[in-house]
């Protein structure tokens, strides 16, 4: 038996926990009759996560449900695995459920050929499917279910009293889940996603990187701000809406305009 510390009441996170970087975020939400996992984290990961969640005394026939934050390999390549160790059902917006029950390995990011990233995706079926409103019951604490689509389009963010799980909307030093056409991702949906973050009443949030942080309203809006640059810039590629040098430069074809 280790002795539990919580970030807050009900809230464990295991990499803070054990003091050290094991895997992504993996919260463990909690009361006396029930937990659950928001994320799981990598494979091989997944045996000292379960160590640790056997040492903290939490009985696994009392694990509700795994969730899955969004469908990305870093978050959600130890489910399988979890989920027979554990004996316990997945939980996931439908988005990412398609994802999660083919083992999609290029939407996953498992397979990044051009940076020679080669990784199983194990698939995993998913008995529940929640949406943006749901409420999630674990023992008697709820969770309030937030679709937060932008990074990819299955991402959930979850909402408990003065908490918002944040997923990877939004990251300490203000930088945000990778942005990339080929990954669902969506800079007009994730401004609002951004602005429903910004509009919320939380006091704290839980991100799946990296450390929790107090809600900054002056962060988020820079971050934004930052996003609504994006839609008019090329480093952006199809993720853009537009890019006003095209249009500048047609007007010069058309004036003759020479270099100057
Ligand atoms: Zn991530």
């Amino acid at each position: 038996m280790i002795h539990r510390t919580p970030l807050f009441p009900n809230v464990i996170e295991l990499n803070h926990q054990a003091q050290r970087r094991i895997s992504c975020s993996v919260y463990l939400i909690y009361d006396e009759n029930a937990w659950t996992l928001f994320d799981i984290g990598y494979e091989d990961s997944v045996d000292d996560c379960i160590e640790l969640i056997r040492q903290l005394d939490f009985p696994f026939s009392k694990c509700t449900t795994l969730i899955a934050s969004h469908a990305d390999v870093d978050h959600i390549q130890g489910l399988s695995k979890a989920k027979q160790i554990l004996k316990t059902s997945v939980t996931a917006h439908p988005l990412a459920a398609r994802y999660l029950e083919s083992g999609d390995k290029l939407a996953t990011y498992a397979e990044i050929t051009a940076q020679d990233i080669h990784m199983e995706m194990p698939p995993v079926k998913v008995e529940h499917l929640v949406g943006d409103g749901d409420r999630l019951q674990v023992g008697n604490l709820e969770l309030e279910v937030l679709h937060t689509p932008g990074h990819t389009d299955g991402q959930l963010s979850l909402r408990m009293g003065n908490l918002l799980f944040s997923g990877d909307n939004i990251f300490r030093d203000g930088c945000v889940g990778a942005i990339d056409a080929h990954h669902g991702s969506s800079i007009p949906d994730f401004i609002t996603s951004l602005k429903r973050i910004l509009a919320c009443d939380a006091e704290w949030l839980l991100p799946s990187h990296g450390p929790v942080f107090r809600k900054d309203d002056a962060l988020i809006q820079r971050t934004i701000d930052r996003l609504e640059g994006y839609l008019h810039m090329a480093d952006f590629g199809t993720c853009a809406i537009d890019w006003p040098l095209m249009d500048q430069w047609e007007k010069e074809l058309v004036e003759g305009k020479q270099p100057e």
